[in-house]
């Protein structure tokens, strides 16, 4: 298209010189930048837990190891699976998202009971850490689509233990200030460098230390929470003091509408 314009404009004007076309670049520029990011953090973060299946299954089929080791090494296996799914799914939501093609289902629910099967349901998984749950009665009914303020709650809870290696438990609030819910996870582990906090929920971030380099990531999961909250009209936000731990809080709208109970 761009090679038979320039050719009609320039048999236009080939009698007075030059045409010179300009196309602005700035945009396609960014979507290689971000296709760039993509490959690597996917190469990157896929190699880790598949070259562990294969060793893991290479020792299954050889080596026919004791029913102990056996089960401990499909066990390895199942866990690095499910990896590597959380992380399709990652790269999946970034990409929907990308192109405003994230759909949401609304529907009025409570957030104390989402929270409180959420984790019951984590914790069976997170063998080191306690996870204590602070809240009342109060149902605090919002208007929200389910899964995802599900998958935010399961990506705060995640983070808040893989950052926290020599701690053993987390702190879960849940609470109502005036028409507001308010959700707090703390943990007790790496913190964040303050001069790292506006770039926190951008995607691909991570804060580069070696702490942080030596446990896995992408730096999507926080970038897919604050799209997720965001778009529910709520908002993200995190405080946290290095080597003290860290606090994230979402706020999101209570439904106003008191006709329905659950
Ligand atoms: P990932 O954990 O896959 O790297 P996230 O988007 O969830 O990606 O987090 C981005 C970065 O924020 C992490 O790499 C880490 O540096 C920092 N971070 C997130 N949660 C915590 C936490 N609870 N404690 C310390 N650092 C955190």
């Amino acid at each position: 298209f761009y090679a038979t314009s320039i050719k009609k404009e320039k048999s236009r004007f080939s009698r007075h010189g030059f045409l010179f076309v300009f196309r602005d670049r700035t945009e396609e520029q960014k979507m290689d930048q971000v296709k760039d990011e993509l490959v690597s953090t996917v190469s990157h973060e896929l190699r880790t837990p598949l070259s562990s299946i294969l060793g893991f299954m290479e020792l299954l089929r050889y080596r026919q190891p004791t029913p102990e080791k056996t089960k401990r090494y499909i066990q390895i296996v199942h866990d690095e699976a499910k990896r590597l799914t959380t992380l399709l799914n990652d790269f999946l939501d970034i990409q929907r998202m990308e192109g405003g093609k994230q759909e949401y289902a609304f529907k009025p629910f409570s957030l104390r009971q989402l929270l409180l099967e959420t984790i019951e349901h984590f914790s069976e998984t997170a063998e080191t850490h306690t996870i204590h749950v602070h809240l009342n009665d109060d149902p605090l009914l919002i208007f929200a689509d389910e899964d995802k303020v599900k998958q935010v709650i399961i990506n705060l809870l995640s983070n808040a233990i893989k950052y926290s290696p020599s701690s053993d438990h987390i702190d879960v609030r849940l609470e109502q200030s005036a028409d507001q819910a308010i959700l707090t996870v703390r943990d007790y582990g790496l913190g964040i460098p303050q001069n790292a906090f506006d770039k926190l929920f951008t995607k691909f971030y991570r804060v580069d230390n070696s702490d942080v380099r030596k446990i896995g990531g992408t730096g999507l999961g926080l970038a897919i929470c604050k799209e997720i909250i965001e778009s529910h009209g709520g908002a993200i936000s995190v405080e946290s003091e290095l080597n003290h731990g860290s606090t994230f809080t979402i706020v999101l709208e209570l439904d106003p509408r008191k006709d329905f109970e659950k």
